[in-house]
């Protein structure tokens, strides 16, 4: 009789994910004794994979299979009160990529980043830059599921999405990368560091360019700082427009005259 775990094997099916309890210890990828395939054909194996094991996983995803694996991922437990997981949205070649810091109720309902009130306003600040959303433009979130109420990602959440957020800016090879607010920002360039001191030059993310400016939801309840938001929209495409022209990238503020956004 061929138990599951042979069978599993035979299909190249292994290791298979389990979803853990929230305060689990990290599994091993080896199965414990009670989990290994018996000469009896009963145990039905079932291994767990490392930390290491999934971010291998999912630094050689292609994008076919990304968002299937995003929406099957169980890593922080968000899975669980989400409704929909949100990988993310646009040209997959962007030059420009936007990322958030985790999707809200409407990008939870509708399985993309940035459609609520704070989207409308990312959308008029890609206006004001003479761009649109999927046109030379990929936008992401550092988490791809919604924490309950909108509250701050845990850094253990943070810290499972993270190789999606990695293996999509290896996939996409942006020219520059904008931090929304202080998750993206504190995320990319992993530091602990406020936007206010971040703003105003150019940083790396493996070295692409990367600006940090507010988060569109943030300026939504602090208009005056619009006016700053659009400086940092003005470096950006100064930076760009640097890189195109083969010259060396502005890495100083540029004023861009009077806020459009
Ligand atoms: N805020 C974010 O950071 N991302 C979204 O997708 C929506 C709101």
């Amino acid at each position: 009789m061929v138990t599951r775990y042979e069978l599993l094997r035979e299909l190249g099916l292994l290791p298979v994910w389990r979803s853990r309890a929230p305060n689990a210890a990290i599994p091993t990828a080896e199965p414990t004794a009670a989990e290994a395939p018996s000469t009896a054909g009963e145990a039905a194996t079932v291994y767990a994979i490392t930390p290491v094991d999934r971010a291998q996983h999912i630094a050689a995803l292609e994008w076919p299979a990304f968002a299937s694996d995003v929406t099957a991922c169980t890593a922080c437990g968000l899975c669980r009160t989400r409704n929909k997981a949100v990988p993310g949205v646009g040209d997959v070649r962007a030059h420009w990529l936007f990322v958030g810091e985790a999707p809200g109720a409407e990008e939870d309902a509708r399985g993309e980043p940035f459609v609520g009130q704070a989207g409308r306003l990312l959308d008029n600040m890609l206006a004001a830059l003479g761009m649109r959303r999927g046109n030379n433009v990929y936008i992401a979130n550092v988490l791809k599921c919604r924490p309950p109420g909108n509250r701050t990602p845990e850094p253990f959440e943070v810290e499972s999405c993270r190789p999606y957020l990695d293996r999509q800016i290896a996939l996409i090879g942006p020219k520059i990368i904008v931090a929304l607010g202080k998750s993206a920002a504190t995320t990319l360039l992993n530091v602990d560091a406020t936007i206010a001191s971040l703003r105003g030059r150019v940083h790396r993310y493996q070295g692409v360019p990367l600006v940090v400016t507010y988060h569109p939801a943030y300026l939504l309840r602090n208009l005056p700082d619009k006016a700053k938001a659009w400086e940092d929209l003005c470096l950006a495409r100064a930076t760009m427009r640097r890189l195109h022209d083969g010259g060396e990238e502005t890495s100083r503020l540029q004023l861009g005259g009077a806020d459009p956004i």
